[in-house]
């Protein structure tokens, strides 16, 4: 009998569904204190992890990363073992990657392939592995100076992504700043998740840039902003201003003693003044500041109770859905469908009124809409309430003429072009998570390198190598479009 002829086709490479565990403290020893819960892959399950990446010719992981990151590369160097090369080709699109190899949300990992038959890869986790395991101690090399100044206002995320794109590009940038620390509201994001010594890691590799911090400066109060344009030399400002202040309630009993606001109580625990809680807390709220505010205060209560109160149900909690199952592991009280309405207590918090809320349809957004439900009211005894319902913009000092757009989630943006704003040569941006606010950043100092460019007469300059080498930045082979949303 005559053989079959071999098949032309090529054999799909194995897909193994299920990832190497990422090793996390066990949850009776770290709802004691603030200690790290997810630890680092050791060589062996870092290698074993990255050997489960297909190398996908259209690179989806790459394509979702709001910055571009080159994850598919640095996870194929980290499966041979060439962790110094990893390192370089993680720090060279990413300057905060200490601080995101611990925080990001991780969008490139919804987007892997891997997902449609198991878990996806563990991209975040072998950043970390990239950077822990190889030389990270690199420095930037900033091209030839321009000469020219751009001021910088807000060190979050955004501000810091767009003093590095502009500061290896050679120009000299001051990023004016109003907290006595670095990072925006990466500085609320408890310790047990990451730490300052993550972000000093970070900006230390800044240091070789022309790019100056000062902090303690509130632009807007302190002086005008149009000042640096006009008096201080500066020929291009950005407002990254983000989101600083919290919203409230509004509702009766919200100034007892007892209430606090998650981004107050949030901060105050990481500059080491943190007010205490009691052993019956509420936290009210659905999103990742709640789930940041309950698993603190989990950590602070000494055992007490910590409960959550939703209005919707737990479908339409926008909270990232491993921090939900981190809180319901270390022991937090869900309380779903319950609206808040007023605050009691005898000179100090005793308790929160709620009503039960029904699920109506879904609002444009999608997410279903609470009805409240007559009679239903109940009184949950407690001695601590948390706000956790959202942060704004503080504009104050900034002139209308800037003629901001307020987006959806609370950040100042510029109308035009680039993020231009209604005042030439001052632009504004931020973003919703770390590497949304640093892509933001990125597509921001394109532009204004190009206003800069037209001003001394030259065309506008790639981001060269950051790291010193000869060529210039370049999206992966086989990149098709960004997926952003
Ligand atoms: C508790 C918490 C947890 C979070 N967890 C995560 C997470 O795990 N992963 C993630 O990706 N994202 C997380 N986020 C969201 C993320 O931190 C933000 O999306 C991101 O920091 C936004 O960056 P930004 O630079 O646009 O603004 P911000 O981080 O808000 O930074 C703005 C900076 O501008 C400064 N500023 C404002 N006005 C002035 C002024 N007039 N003068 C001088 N300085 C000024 C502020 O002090 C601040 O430092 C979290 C947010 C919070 C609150
Ligand atoms: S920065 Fe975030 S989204 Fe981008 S590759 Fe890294 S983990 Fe993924
Ligand atoms: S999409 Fe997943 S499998 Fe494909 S290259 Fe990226 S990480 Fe690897």
């Amino acid at each position: 009998m005559a053989e079959a002829a071999p098949s032309s086709k090529p054999t799909p490479p194995k897909l193994i569904p299920v990832r190497v565990l990422v090793p996390e403290e066990p949850v009776s020893a770290r709802v004691g204190d603030f200690r790290e819960v997810l630890h680092a892959y050791s060589k062996e399950e870092a290698v074993l992890e990255a050997q489960r990446c297909i190398q996908c010719r259209r690179p989806w992981c790459v394509e979702a990363c709001p910055i571009s990151q080159d994850c598919r590369e640095y996870i194929r160097l980290v499966a041979a073992e060439d962790y110094d090369g990893a390192a370089k080709v993680t720090l060279r699109e990413n300057p905060l990657a200490t601080c995101l190899c611990k925080v990001c949300y991780h969008y490139c990992e919804d987007a892997c392939v891997v997902k449609k038959k198991g878990v996806p890869i563990a991209i975040r986790q072998l950043k970390r592995a990239a950077l822990e395991l190889g030389a990270s101690d690199l420095v930037y090399v900033p091209s030839t100076p321009k000469h020219q100044r751009v001021a910088v206002v807000g060190a979050g995320p955004a501000g810091m992504m767009a003093a590095w794109e502009l500061g290896v590009r050679g120009y000299s940038v001051t990023v004016f700043e109003q907290e006595r620390r670095l990072g925006g509201l990466m500085q609320t994001i408890p310790a047990y998740r990451m730490t300052d010594t993550d972000v000093a890691t970070d900006r230390a590799r800044f240091r070789a840039l022309d790019v100056t911090f000062v902090n303690g400066t509130k632009v807007g109060k302190d002086f005008p902003v149009d000042r640096l344009l006009r008096e201080d030399g500066y020929q291009a400002v950005l407002l990254t201003l983000g989101t600083p202040a919290h919203r409230t309630l509004g509702i009766p009993g919200e100034e007892l003693p007892g209430v606090l606001h998650a981004l107050d109580f949030l901060r105050d625990l990481n500059a080491g003044t943190a007010r205490t809680v009691g052993r019956q807390v509420l936290v009210i709220g659905g999103g990742d500041v709640a789930m940041d505010s309950v698993r603190s205060a989990r950590r602070l209560s000494h055992g007490g109770q910590v409960t959550l109160v939703y209005r919707r149900s737990r479908q339409e909690m926008p909270a990232d859905p491993e921090e939900v199952h981190g809180a319901e592991e270390e022991g937090v009280v869900f309380r779903f469908q319950q609206a808040p309405l007023r605050i009691v207590g005898n000179g100090r918090v005793e308790g929160l009124v709620v009503q039960s809320m029904d699920l109506g349809p879904p609002d444009a957004g999608g997410r279903r809409q609470p009805i409240p439900v007559p009679g239903s009211e109940t009184t949950i005894p407690c001695d601590t309430v948390i706000v956790a319902v959202g942060q704004r913009a503080d504009l104050t000092g900034f002139a209308p003429e800037l003629d901001l757009k307020i987006t959806s989630q609370g950040w100042p943006e510029g109308k035009g072009t680039g993020f231009e704003t209604g005042v030439p040569g001052i632009f504004a941006t931020g973003g919703r998570s770390v590497v949304y606010a640093m892509g933001s950043a990125m597509e921001v100092a394109v532009a204004i390198d190009a206003y800069l460019a037209a001003k001394r007469g030259a065309a506008p300059t790639a981001r060269p190598d950051p790291l010193g080498g000869e060529g210039t930045f370049h999206l992966p082979p086989g990149y098709t479009v960004p997926i952003r949303v």
